[in-house]
């Protein structure tokens, strides 16, 4: 089994006058994070872990922040996106750990809550999330938060293009009847047909 792993992390900055988003959810707080989204330091660094293990790029490639597309956005889209990588390149979730990195406000009251809806957002199960947190102490990094995020995949299934033509192709004759088809869907070429022999062999004497 091919496995793969993939790294992620995230920091904005707090700001007040917006709502605070965490793992898809909005939490009490009075300050939220300033982002061009909706500033979901968690979210933002498993889309990069997801995006890193199969080598697809990262959030700022596909979701460039000056797009006025992607202005407030709900985080869980790019999440979703890199979902779709994932699956692309026939790879699903292992395991994804992470460690958010602020000072206020604590994580561990609403950690189990934090990490059934992740693990909604992924479609996977709760024993496949890992959402710890701890403070900034000694890094004077008190109005910032930050997140690590480590994601294990494996591979499911080859590739779609390659799956499809191992899936079909088992002999010569075989492959010569798809390249046929081919021919005949994007060039408009007849296909070859066998001559079947008309003799009978009883005459053959
Ligand atoms: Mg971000």
């Amino acid at each position: 089994m091919e496995t793969r792993i993939g790294i992620g992390w995230d920091s904005h900055v707090f700001k007040a006058g917006v709502p605070l988003r965490l793992g898809g959810m909005t939490l009490e707080h009075p300050e939220g994070l300033a982002g061009h989204s909706d500033g979901d330091v968690l979210l933002h660094a498993i889309t990069d872990a997801l995006l890193g293990a199969v080598a697809a790029g990262d959030i700022g490639s596909f979701f460039p922040a000056g797009d006025p597309r992607w202005k407030d956005a709900d985080s869980a889209i790019f999440l979703n996106l890199a979902l779709e990588e994932l699956q692309h390149a026939g790879f699903r979730i292992v395991n994804v750990d992470t460690t958010l990195v602020l000072a206020a406000p604590k994580i561990a009251p609403v950690a189990g809550e934090m990490r059934a809806h992740v693990a909604d957002l992924l479609c996977v199960s709760l024993d496949q999330i890992s959402i710890k947190a701890k403070t900034p102490e000694g890094l004077g990094l008190d109005h910032v938060a930050q997140c690590h995020a480590v994601a294990l995949v494996e591979r499911v299934q080859e590739p779609e293009e390659l799956k499809s033509m191992t899936e079909v192709i088992e002999s010569q004759k075989q492959l010569e009847d798809v390249v046929d088809d081919l021919l005949a869907s994007v060039h408009g070429v007849p296909k070859k047909r066998t001559v079947e022999p008309v003799y009978d062999t009883e005459d053959i004497t």
